[in-house]
C-alpha cells in the first residue's frame, strides 16, 4: 500500500493506492502553516487514513508527497513554499522516523502530472497545465516524469507573451500568469468574494468591460500556454487541471475561442490542430495525490502503466 499527499496551500489530500494502483482510502485536513506545522499535517495525515479510511498502517510501504514549492532533484528539500510559510525543509528527513517508511518527495503540479497521465489513461506523451493561483506545467512521458537539468521544466506560468502586458510577481510583464493565474487575476479585480474568478466571469457576462478585459486575458494566457506546450514538446496531449478547471464549459469555450482565432490567423497553428489536443481534467480529480503515491514508491515499486 502506498500513501499519497497533495499538500495544499489550505487543503491537504491524502490518498492510499494499493498494489493494482487504484485509490483505496482518501481523507482531506487542513494544511498548516510553516515548516512545524507541515511536519506535523504530514504525519496527521498518515494517521488519518488509518483511523478514517481504515489503511491498515502496517501495510503502508512509503509515503509520497506533493508540494507547492521547488523541490530540489534528487532530494526532498523543499524550497520557497510561499503558500505554505516555508523557506526551506527537509520533508523525509523531519517526517520518516513518525512515519517510519521511505517518504519521497516531488513538486506538487509535477506529481499531479503523473497522476493525471495515469488517471486519464494517456497513451504517448502529455503536458498537464495547471491553472490555480499560479500556472505551471509538468510533462509526462512514458509513464514517467520529465524535469529537465533542474527541475524547471513545464515553468511556462513565466514565460512573457506580451511585453506590454500586466507585471507579473516575477519582476517580468505580461507573464502567462499574469494574465491567467487566479491570484493574479483575483488582484487586479480587487473586489470581495470567495471565488474572484467565477465572479469575473459573471460580470464579464453582464457586461463589466473590466472583467470582460480580464477574462478575455486569463484566454489569451491559456492559449499561450498551449502554443508554448506544443511548440516546445510536441506533447499528444495537453490536459488541464486545477482550481480554474471549476468554471468548466466557460472556460474550455474561451480557450479554444482563442486557439481557433489563431489558427485561422496562421496555416501554420492551424496544422497543430490544437484544439484538439487540449482536455480538462475532471475538477475534484485526486490527481495530484495519486501521482505523490506514485512517486513515492521506491525504485523497486514503480509499475506505471
Ligand atoms: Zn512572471
Amino acid at each position: 500500500m502506498r500513501v499519497g499527499l497533495d499538500v495544499g496551500g489550505t487543503k491537504t489530500d491524502a490518498v492510499a493506492v494499493d498494489a493494482g494502483g487504484a485509490v483505496v482510502g482518501r481523507v482531506r485536513l487542513a494544511t498548516g502553516w510553516g515548516p512545524e506545522a507541515v511536519t506535523r499535517t504530514v504525519i496527521e495525515a498518515v494517521g488519518a487514513l488509518s483511523r478514517d479510511a481504515g489503511i491498515d498502517r502496517a501495510r503502508i510501504t512509503s509515503v509520497g508527497i506533493g508540494i507547492p514549492g521547488q523541490v530540489e532533484p534528487g532530494t526532498s528539500r523543499v524550497m520557497h513554499a510561499v503558500n505554505l510559510g516555508v523557506e526551506e525543509l527537509d520533508l523525509a528527513a523531519a517526517t520518516a522516523t513518525a512515519l517510519g517508511v521511505p517518504v519521497r518527495v516531488e513538486n506538487d503540479v509535477k506529481a499531479a502530472a503523473l497522476g493525471a497521465f495515469v488517471l486519464h489513461d494517456v497513451s504517448g506523451s502529455m503536458a498537464y497545465l495547471n491553472l490555480g493561483t499560479g500556472v505551471a506545467a509538468g510533462f509526462v512521458r512514458a509513464g514517467e516524469i520529465w524535469r529537465g537539468a533542474r527541475g524547471t521544466a513545464g515553468e511556462v506560468g513565466h514565460i512573457s507573451v506580451d511585453p506590454n502586458g500586466p507585471l507579473c510577481r516575477c519582476g517580468q510583464r505580461g507573464c502567462i500568469e499574469a494574465l491567467a493565474g487566479g491570484g493574479a487575476i483575483a488582484a487586479r479585480w480587487a473586489r470581495p468574494g470567495a471565488l474572484p474568478v467565477r465572479d469575473v466571469f459573471d460580470a464579464s457576462d453582464a457586461g463589466d468591460p473590466v472583467a470582460a478585459a480580464l477574462r478575455a486575458g486569463l484566454a489569451r494566457g491559456v492559449a499561450s500556454a498551449v502554443r508554448v506546450l506544443v511548440l516546445t514538446a510536441d506533447v499528444d496531449v495537453v490536459l488541464i487541471g486545477g482550481g480554474l478547471t471549476a468554471l468548466g464549459d466557460r472556460l474550455v469555450g474561451d480557450v479554444a475561442a482563442e486557439l481557433s482565432a489563431s489558427a485561422s490567423a496562421s496555416p501554420f497553428l492551424r496544422s497543430l490542430h490544437l484544439e484538439e489536443r487540449v482536455e480538462l481534467l475532471p475538477p475534484g480529480s485526486p490527481a495530484a495525490a495519486l501521482g505523490a503515491a506514485l512517486v513515492g514508491a521506491t525504485r523497486d515499486e514503480v509499475s506505471v502503466p
